[in-house]
């Protein structure tokens, strides 16, 4: 049941009806936006709490083609949504608090609003876990990253910390064997959770060392990192570690709670499409790291967004209402 807005008189003179509505703003959002809006369908993208996604929190972005010198993360947002606007979608910076996909028209909830359209894509990503390490908020972009692909390259020659046992763990430790001068991998426990072929090629790699039974308690700096301080779990002892940079790779929360009930989520709570970008309600339509736990790159998250920009014109035009 969706909650009861009072109506006010100022807000139902606003647009309310779309065709589709966008919510979340990250690469896949606007990407899906343009193409809606090109296939002029009337579109809405409600940003979400943190309009331009995880991309704002990020420094230099080396690997989004078209940007021959690399671009700040911020600014690669700023030039998406300009270019949105432009070509005619509407954005609104709220968040959603619930939706309706049971009975259309769908029904997309704000704090302030209730928005309806008869096709909806969800475009609202994945946060990374947090470690809750005393500094690991301060330093963020200073040394402190959720993604080494995006950031590994800032941190040649230098001393870097991988924290987590997963694959991602393994495979960002490797990765980054290409650049830094030595890798501590810092785990909670004694043995690893990643698969066996991923934990033979770290165990193989000269530059990797293990870390094993601890946690990571503080991160020191001064305008960057320069210290990590790990405890053991069964000791107490506590160790530090010069580095310039530490990597959280312990996991990601797919941004779906809202849809719980309403769409099919895996077991990890990612949304499960099938032909492509569809997800199991008809009309509703997924794009980016809300599904895609394998590449979370800006790039294939912008590609999702313009599948799903695609199959909703298709939708549109194949279920007209009479
Ligand atoms: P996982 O959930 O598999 O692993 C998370 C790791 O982080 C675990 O080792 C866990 O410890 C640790 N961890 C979790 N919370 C904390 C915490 N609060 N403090 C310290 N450590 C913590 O996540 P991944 O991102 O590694 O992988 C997600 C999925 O993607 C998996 O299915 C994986 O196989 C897949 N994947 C596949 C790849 C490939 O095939 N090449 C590459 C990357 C991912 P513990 O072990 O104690 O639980």
């Amino acid at each position: 049941m969706l909650a009861q807005i009072k109506e006010d008189p100022k807000i139902s003179e606003k647009k309310k009806k779309f065709d589709v509505i966008i919510i979340g703003s990250g690469p896949a959002g606007y990407t899906a936006a343009i193409y809606t809006v090109r296939a002029k369908r009337d579109t809405l993208v409600i940003s979400g709490i943190l309009p331009g996604g995880l991309l704002m929190l990020t420094t230099e972005v080396e690997n989004y083609p078209g940007f021959a010198d690399g671009i700040f993360g911020p600014e690669l947002m700023s030039i998406m949504r300009k270019q949105t606007e432009r070509m005619g979608a509407t954005i609104v910076d709220d968040e959603v608090v619930n939706v309706d996909f049971k009975h259309k028209p769908f029904k997309v909830l704000t704090s302030s609003e209730e928005y309806e359209s008869e096709a909806v894509i969800i475009c609202t990503g994945a946060s990374p876990r947090k470690i809750g390490a005393k500094g690991e908020q301060e330093f963020g972009g200073k040394g402190v990253s959720y993604c080494a692909t995006c950031d590994g390259p800032f941190f040649r020659n230098q001393d870097i910390v991988v924290t987590g046992g997963g694959d991602t763990a393994m495979e960002e430790a490797i990765f980054l064997t290409k650049f830094g001068k030595s890798i501590h991998v810092v785990h909670r426990r004694d043995e690893l959770k990643a698969t066996k072929v991923m934990q033979e090629r770290a165990f193989e790699n000269q530059k990797i060392k293990f870390h094993w039974n601890k946690i990571v308690d503080e991160i020191i700096g001064k305008d960057k990192v320069t210290q990590i301080i790990i405890r053991d779990v069964v000791t107490n002892e506590k160790q530090t570690l010069d580095a310039g940079a530490i990597f959280v790779a312990i996991g990601h929360e797919p941004n779906t709670k809202i849809f719980k009930g309403q769409i099919e989520l895996d077991e990890q709570g990612y949304i499960v499409l099938k032909d492509h970008t569809k997800t199991s309600a008809e009309g509703v339509f997924a794009a980016g790291d809300v599904h895609d736990h394998r590449y979370r790159q800006a790039v294939t998250a912008a590609g999702f967004g313009c599948m799903a920009g695609i199959d909703v014109d298709k939708y549109l035009s194949e279920n007209k209402r009479k």
